[in-house]
């Protein structure tokens, strides 16, 4: 095996030999994902060197050194990409692997319904075999970039007659093409990040199913472990500030891709700002909201370290423990408490938005995007009862669905698409 410094020396040659800011992006994304560089934990058979995430990191400092451009991360690409390593063929890899580590494509998850969210196993949206497709019809809804998305990972309920977990299907969806319907939809925070999308006898090919049908449930566990562990990840673009065509294009692409997600610092309560507001307002000298200041402190310290906790077990190649449901749970508490001790020092300047605001509206955006956090990839209870069903090991909800899930209660709009 070789050490970190020969991998850092070889990835220093690499980098020197073909590093040029003066590319072509998806060129040199292309040239990168072919010598593994890019995604080096991955197998090497599908543009990685099959290095640990520990080596990775390491890599990734040297592209950092060279002020290089690294492959294609944000967005819910990186969770197609873990979904398709874990459970797709090889014809997907192949096919599907190096465009999202190019940036060519844009990917969304198509999980949540109108009556299924926290009950996603409920999922009402139906999948038909039709001769070489699957005829998908039904609606979802809360689709973060879908409509910037060329792909989506859709689950959807291909046997009826089998239980709830085992009926579902998990398939990558065209989303340009006839009978997908994207709408944006506002949030109260003035952004329109999220989308509802329409299925109306849309086409998916056969062999665009993620493992086999009925498997969805387990296949989408795979992602929802990966977008629970990832909640706090930042996205930043301070690279595109540099010289040279491929900063010129790589802004353009972080300006779209990253555009959903442009109020979500916000949305962690921007814990940042709270020593500087607090100087600012004078409730550094207030006692008792020096009290929560601190409180805060400590929670945002502590979940940082449940954070790295998760990052090191993750690094030693053991499983995936509580730290993903623990991990987001702090974060939602971090969140909320970090807004009430920004509007508690703002007082009624915490609702003004616009330009002549405080922070340019900052605060406000705070109030008003934190609740997301407490929804956002499984609510705050859902976590609690994955807590305390799987870790702690106390006694399960009792269940009404089970059998076959045409009997299984549910609203009536759901079982008429069931039929
Ligand atoms: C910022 C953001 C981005 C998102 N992005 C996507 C996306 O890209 N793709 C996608 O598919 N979805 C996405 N979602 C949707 C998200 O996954 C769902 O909103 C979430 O799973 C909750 O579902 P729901 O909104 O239907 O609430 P419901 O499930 O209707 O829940 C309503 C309330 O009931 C509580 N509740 C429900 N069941 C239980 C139970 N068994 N025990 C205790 N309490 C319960 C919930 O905690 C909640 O408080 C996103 C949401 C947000 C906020």
């Amino acid at each position: 095996m070789q050490s970190k410094q020969q991998i850092e020396a070889q990835v220093r040659q690499w980098l020197t030999e073909n590093w040029d800011p003066e590319s072509n992006l998806v060129e040199w994304r292309s040239m990168l994902a072919q010598s593994g560089w890019g995604a080096a934990n991955w197998p090497e058979e599908y543009f990685g060197k099959g290095l640990s995430a520990e080596m990775s990191t390491a890599i990734e400092d040297v592209f950092a050194e060279f002020g290089a451009v690294g492959t294609a991360q944000t967005g819910v690409r990186m969770l197609a990409a873990v979904t398709l390593l874990e459970h797709g063929n090889h014809e997907q890899k192949r096919q599907y692997l190096k465009r999202i580590l190019t940036g060519e494509d844009h990917w969304c998850q198509l999980f949540s319904e109108p009556g299924s969210g926290s009950d996603l196993a409920g999922a009402t949206t139906r999948a038909d075999l039709d001769g070489d497709e699957w005829i998908i019809n039904g609606q979802k809804v809360w689709n973060t970039s879908a409509h910037h998305a060329n792909y989506g990972l859709l689950i959807a309920r291909s046997d009826w007659d089998e239980a709830k977990h085992k009926g579902l299907s998990y398939f990558i969806i065209d989303m340009h093409q006839p009978g997908v319907e994207v709408r944006q939809l506002r949030q109260m925070n003035g952004h329109a990040s999220f989308n509802e999308v329409f299925f109306t006898d849309a086409r998916v090919p056969r062999e665009n199913i993620i493992s086999t049908p009925g498997n969805g449930w387990n296949v989408a566990m795979t992602t929802l472990a990966y977008e629970r562990r990832s909640f706090d990840r930042s996205r930043d673009n301070k690279r595109s500030k540099q010289k040279g065509r491929i900063f010129v294009e790589l802004k353009k692409e972080l300006d779209i891709s990253n555009e959903p997600y442009t109020w979500y610092p916000q949305r962690a309560g921007r814990v940042d700002l709270i020593m500087q507001r607090a100087e600012e307002t004078g409730a550094i000298n207030d006692p008792v909201q020096r009290q929560d200041i601190a409180r805060l402190h400590i929670l945002s310290e502590s979940a940082k370290w449940t954070a790295q906790r998760a990052k090191a077990a993750q690094k030693a190649g053991k499983p995936q423990g509580p730290e993903g449901s623990l991990g987001k749970l702090a974060a939602s508490e971090v969140g909320r408490l970090a807004a009430r001790v920004h509007t508690t020092m703002s007082v009624n300047d915490a609702l003004l938005t616009g330009p002549d605001s405080v922070r340019d509206g900052v605060i406000a955006e705070i109030l008003v995007s934190v609740p997301a956090g407490s929804i956002a990839g499984g609510t705050d209870e859902i976590q609690r009862n994955i807590v305390a069903e799987r870790v702690l090991g106390l006694p399960k909800e009792t269940r009404f669905d089970e059998g076959p899930f045409r009997n299984v209660q549910r609203n009536s709009a759901a079982k008429d698409s069931g039929k």
